[in-house]
């Protein structure tokens, strides 16, 4: 891993785009494959938010983070993978933010094991389908479900396309603002280490950001 101060410079690298947009968008730091000390390297950089892809993997972190460093804030963490509706039991008291909530499933599971949890929609506006979220048609019935169990629905969450084309991205990008606007939802998850800046032109409110910050990840599975 990078050393806590070459992740500081990095971190306020990407706080620097973000100052330079006209956007006032939350950092939150992507630390899947890092470990632990990743999640303090970002708090001594100022930052306050972490996410996480898997499970397992968040659950870890999360104890180690508090035995090894009772002293240090301890960091909002976002759940941003793939999420299996029979891991929300295992993971409930370790996330703060459910970001990938994307079928009645998970609206259900999450209300009933984490009483009261914020949550984002992840929407898939291109239909891409390999990565996760709901048609755009589903988001208000995903919305209306969430909130009626006693959720709280803070936005909605995009993974830009995988191509990266920069057309594709924006339209992807417009659409998930287009929906959020429509709903009066204050938060937009989008944007990565590849694509922030053009995140951040279409009105991103949270950018999830981690090679730009902790370098490159080794392959995962
Ligand atoms: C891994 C991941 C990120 C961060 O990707 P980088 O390209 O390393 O910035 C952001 N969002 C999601 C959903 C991810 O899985």
């Amino acid at each position: 891993m990078l050393s806590d101060d070459e992740i500081a410079h990095r971190w306020g690298g990407v706080q620097q785009s973000v100052r330079r947009s006209t956007s006032a968008a939350t950092v939150v730091a992507v630390t899947k494959t890092f470990p632990v000390e990743a999640w303090a390297s970002v708090i001594r950089a100022g930052g306050h938010d972490v996410a996480e892809n898997y499970a397992q993997e968040l659950i870890s972190k999360s104890e180690e983070f508090s035995r090894r460093y009772p002293g240090l804030e301890r960091p909002r963490v976002h759940f941003i993978g793939r999420l299996q509706s029979n891991k929300v039991r295992i993971l409930a008291g370790h996330v703060d933010v459910w970001q990938s909530v994307d079928r009645e499933v998970l609206v259900d599971e999450i209300a009933r094991r984490d009483p009261g949890a914020h949550v984002l929609v992840q929407v898939d506006p291109l239909g891409e389908a390999d990565k996760g979220g709901c048609i755009p048609g589903q988001v208000p019935e995903l919305i209306a479900r969430a909130r009626e169990r006693g959720l709280v629905v803070d936005g909605l969450m995009v993974i830009g396309p995988t191509n990266g084309d920069p057309l594709l991205t924006r339209r992807a990008f417009e659409r998930t603002v287009e929906l959020a606007d429509e709903f009066g939802l204050p938060v937009r998850s989008m944007g990565m280490s590849g694509d922030l800046d053009l995140a951040l032109a279409c009105g991103s409110t949270m950018v999830r950001v981690g090679s730009a910050i902790f370098g490159d990840r080794p392959p995962v599975r």
